[in-house]
């Protein structure tokens, strides 16, 4: 069944008390692509599950407009299924395989081949239509799974991590090509991942899980810019978190943090009194070598990594702190090297952070209410 807004309202799952994920509030619009995003155990595929109906919901409900879905069976809610293993039939063709769900709704012949060739040309396959799976690679038998979802045209797509079976360049490859396919079908999914850079570059909206609860909701570049808590900035490549304390405002929106032997201008998201403990949280590409001498916060290198036009470089504090810093740069091993951080982009957290309560995607996606607007002033450190 199609839809204009599938709403998920207070969706929650436990197993024997144990809550897998607790009141996920979510609005999904049709033509959106959705990543349901999180490190092992959070609850992402406990969420797929209970969207396909695979898992029924201990609370809330699920909603296709007006029509309530949660109590329909799966093969009644008319979405399509990809997994990360491909559960494809071993001893049928390509081309039977993808027909098999058509045949299934007993279509005309005629439809059914049209709608088979369509979708083998859509991940093209063509050359390969008469082989059977095991005579496949990896990356053609997912395009199977894939054409054989999406030649039902599905109201829905659901993923779960498709591609982590597949080596990085095909990974790669297959990513573009769902995009591609989500696009040119004008197709809703939502797609499970741990992978924060498969997400950011897939989705128009991510949802970010921790122990079953909603972090944060919001577009790529919301998360990547803006997280709300330090455990979104730890998963959006955050990786440089350094426990200090706020001593004293800066201006209207910033805040002065100190610890560890140094003293950073940063930029506060949520509520950061000063006189409390915080997380001052930097990403590697934004912590960058001093032009001018005396500008910044002394370290040495310790480690160089090689990553292409970049490096990934490792240096030391004086007082012993580890950061991590890309730079096009090339400091040698064991060079002091003196490093500035733009104020906004040195986010601020509340060492406590972790939200709690029931988070929605009205509020959670609100993140510009909690930051300072950004600047690009650099300040010494
Ligand atoms: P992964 O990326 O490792 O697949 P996930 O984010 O998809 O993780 P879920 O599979 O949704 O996580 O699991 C969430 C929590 O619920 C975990 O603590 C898991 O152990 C628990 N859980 C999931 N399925 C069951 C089950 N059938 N019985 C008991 N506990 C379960």
């Amino acid at each position: 069944m199609s839809f204009t807004r599938l709403r998920l309202d207070d969706v929650s799952r436990s197993f024997g008390g144990h809550p897998a994920l607790e009141g996920l509030d979510l609005t999904i619009e049709r033509g959106e692509f959705i990543a349901l995003l999180g490190p092992s155990g959070c609850g992402k595929s406990t969420a797929l599950n209970c969207l396909a109906g695979l898992l029924p919901l201990t609370r809330g409900s699920i909603w296709s407009d007006d029509t309530r879905l949660d109590t329909l069976p799966p093969e009644r809610r008319g979405f399509g299924m990809v997994f990360q293993s491909y559960a494809l039939f071993p001893h049928l063709s390509v081309r039977r395989n993808i027909a098999f769900g058509l045949q299934m709704r007993r279509l005309p012949r005629a439809e059914v081949r049209r709608r088979t060739d369509e979708a083998i040309r859509l991940v093209r396959l063509e050359e390969h239509a008469g082989k059977l799976p095991g005579q496949l690679s990896g990356g053609q038998q997912q395009r199977v799974a894939i054409a054989r979802a999406v030649v039902l045209e599905p109201a829905l797509v659901l993923m779960d991590e498709p591609l982590s079976n597949l080596d990085a360049k095909l990974r790669l490859e297959m990513r573009t090509e769902i995009r591609r396919l989500h696009q040119s079908l004008g197709l809703t999914t939502v797609y499970v991942t741990h992978d924060q850079e498969e997400a950011l570059s897939l989705a128009d909206r991510l949802v970010v899980l921790r122990d079953g609860r909603v972090q944060q909701i919001g577009s790529p570049e919301e998360l990547h810019t803006r997280p709300v808590n330090r455990h979104v900035a730890d998963f959006m490549g955050y990786r440089n978190l350094l426990p200090m304390r706020a001593t004293r405002r800066h201006g209207s929106t910033q805040m002065v943090v100190e610890g560890e032997g140094l003293r950073l201008i940063g930029s506060p998201v949520g509520p950061v009194a000063p006189g409390t403990d915080v997380i001052a949280a930097v990403r590697p590409e934004d912590l960058r070598i001093a032009e001018v001498q005396g500008t910044g916060l002394l370290a040495t290198v310790e480690v160089v990594e090689y990553q292409g036009r970049e490096v990934a470089v490792e240096a030391r504090t004086e007082s012993g702190l580890l950061l991590n810093l890309r730079t096009t740069q090339r400091p040698a091993l064991g060079d002091w090297v003196e490093l500035v951080v733009a104020p906004a982009r040195l986010l601020v957290f509340p060492d406590d952070s972790s939200t709690t309560g029931r988070a929605t995607d009205r509020a959670a996606t609100d993140s510009s209410a909690t930051g300072s607007p950004r600047t690009d002033r650099e300040v010494p450190a």
